[in-house]
């Protein structure tokens, strides 16, 4: 029995290798913006060779009037956007993969990272005449599907929900907060709306209006909160025509605009009683933490530290796709925010998914905080 363990463990890992099941990471760069150009900002990030990125740090000389160029520092990612990039481009270099993979149910998770105003809602919704990698993705995979339709049924159900202050929301049908209860095929938000698409046109107007459904921040009512995450879940799933072929295959794919990455840490810094800035915390922490045990191929993954993670158990590491897009302004201002993104972005590169490992998570003990905490000081060290 052992033997055919091993075996079946290094045919995964194999495929798994293949397949290229370590985490993708990209960056994308966002163009200047007028007002921040009229402020006296100046664009401190170059990338090349559409990998490399440089980072330049400015000061003031000492008559205020001028910008000196400090140190410059370099990163290197899969690939790297500059503030020309199309939409387009970064959905094929990102996500077309991944939507292949759902077609043959793999899972897979996109999601964006980055300060607030960094560009994460673009690349994720975009706008109705530039529509970002959700709207893409659902239009590819209609297209594939179409390419695909003789040999069987194939079917697309979308949920959109957002956790915000640890409490879970379909957007879709806004009312009560859902529970995540745990049945066999994972984690599940019970009477989370599965609407079935037919068309892309249909989609970007159901997730404009999601979208609209986010929370938003007391004092500041036409924007969407920064402590939000959002959530859209792709799923296909497939019968076979002929009963006695394959059969069905499902395969989900999370696509995820992360709430603002610039609070993680300064709220956290201050005091634990802002609750609602601990739990904003709690799941972009969280995730910190899951990526961190993946990188360094520790056998428990943290998932249940918080709802963000747990709505990724399936979704994140072991035989799982998964791609980041880390999204930086290229505004001199905003250069610490930046320059975290970038730290958080080159650190998670070092993740691989280890498929054998992942998928017996033996441990269901309640995870301590202290490795949270931990994360934490580092991050806080560094700053
Ligand atoms: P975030 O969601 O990270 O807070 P947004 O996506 O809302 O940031 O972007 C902030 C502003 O910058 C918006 O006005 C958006 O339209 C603009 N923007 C972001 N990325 C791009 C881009 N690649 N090209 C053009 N405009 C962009
Ligand atoms: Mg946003």
């Amino acid at each position: 029995r052992s033997l055919i363990g091993i075996k079946k463990i290094s045919e995964e890992s194999v495929l798994a290798e293949d397949m290229g099941s370590r985490i993708m990471v990209f960056v994308r760069l966002r163009p200047l913006g007028k007002k921040e150009e009229e402020s006296g900002a100046r664009s401190c990030v170059r990338i090349d060779n559409k990998k490399d990125v440089y980072l330049t740090e400015y000061a003031l000389e000492k008559d205020y009037l001028r910008l000196k160029r400090v140190r410059g520092r370099h990163f290197c990612f899969d690939a790297s956007f500059p503030e020309s990039t199309s939409q387009q481009e970064v959905y094929s270099t990102t996500t077309a993969e991944l939507v292949e993979g759902v077609l043959q149910g793999r899972n897979g998770t996109v999601f964006c990272y980055g300060a607030t105003g960094a560009g994460k809602t673009y690349t994720m919704l975009g706008t109705l005449d530039n529509p970002g990698v959700m709207v893409l993705a659902i239009k590819d995979l209609f297209s594939k599907i179409r390419q695909r339709s003789y040999d069987g049924n194939h079917s697309v159900l979308l949920s959109y929900l957002e956790v915000y202050n640890e409490t879970v929301r379909d957007l879709l049908s806004p009312g009560r907060p859902l529970v995540l209860r745990e049945d066999k095929q994972g984690i599940v938000a019970a009477g989370l709306t599965q609407y079935r698409a037919y068309s892309t046109d249909e989609v970007m107007q159901l997730l404009q209006q999601g979208n609209r459904n986010r929370t938003t921040e007391p004092t500041r009512m036409n924007e969407t909160s920064s402590r939000s995450h959002a959530i859209l879940q792709v799923v296909a799933q497939y019968q076979a025509r002929d009963l006695d072929s394959v059969g069905t295959r499902v395969g989900k794919l999370s696509l995820i605009d992360l709430a603002g990455s610039e609070r993680a840490l300064a709220t956290e810094q201050r005091t634990q009683r802002s609750i609602e800035g601990a739990n904003i915390n709690r799941s972009l922490l969280a995730l910190s933490s899951c990526i961190n045990a993946l990188v360094e191929g520790k056998r428990h993954i943290p998932y249940r530290n918080s709802k963000l993670t747990q709505l990724l158990k399936d979704s994140l590491g072991g035989a799982c796709n998964t791609v980041m897009v880390a999204n930086i302004s290229p505004s001199s201002l905003s250069f610490n925010e930046t320059q975290n993104t970038l730290h958080w972005a080159d650190r998670a590169k070092e993740m691989r998914n280890k498929a054998s490992d992942a998928n017996e998570e033996a441990s269901h003990a309640p995870e301590s905080e202290t490795d949270q905490t931990k994360l934490l000081l580092e991050l806080q060290m560094e700053n």
